[in-house]
């Protein structure tokens, strides 16, 4: 397996589904792959149009027969360690500085919460236990920042290239 550059990817190519839906950031590399082997086509950001020249740009490919996985897709399996990931292993409540070990519901599960992304945060044993079953309101807690879903970073970079090549 080859690492990836940059956390987010910067200089990865952004894959759309038949929907123009963003699906996945891939390489350079193996979006060229799939162009050549007629998987996936570049698309021009600006008008959306299919085009074969491989030398210019190369920022936004369509898989045309793929439709986005839906996030639960995603989310199966090692969810705990990547919501730890996302979170870069601080605890997420304001005013602690301590590495996340657990991952706290936000929305307790007894209160009806969901085990999604956007209801996880990693927490530190000490914040998790003085938390309990409460919502940081009941508690008195303010989380640093909104949990995301695992794909968030990947729309924007999608609307930030739709507006930079719509304004070029
Ligand atoms: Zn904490």
């Amino acid at each position: 397996m080859l690492k990836g550059g940059g956390r987010h990817g910067a200089g990865e190519v952004i894959a759309v589904d038949r929907n123009y839906v963003p699906m996945q950031e891939v390489s350079r590399r193996r979006a060229l792959c799939a162009v050549v082997a007629g998987r996936a086509h570049v698309l021009n950001p600006a008008t959306f149009e299919r085009h074969g020249n491989l030398e210019g740009r190369l920022e936004l490919i369509i898989f045309p027969h793929a439709q986005a996985c839906s996030d639960s897709k995603l989310l199966l399996g090692r969810l705990e360690r990547r919501v730890l990931r996302r979170d870069h292993y601080l605890c997420q409540y304001e005013g602690c500085q301590r590495k996340a070990t657990t991952v706290d519901h936000v929305v307790p599960l007894c209160q009806g919460g969901s085990t999604t992304w956007q209801n996880l945060v990693g927490c530190c044993l000490s914040c998790n236990q003085s938390k309990g079953g409460r919502t940081p309101e009941q508690a008195g807690m303010i989380l640093k920042r909104q949990p995301k879903g695992p794909r968030a970073h990947l729309f924007e970079r999608f609307e930030e290239l739709l507006k930079r090549a719509s304004a070029a």
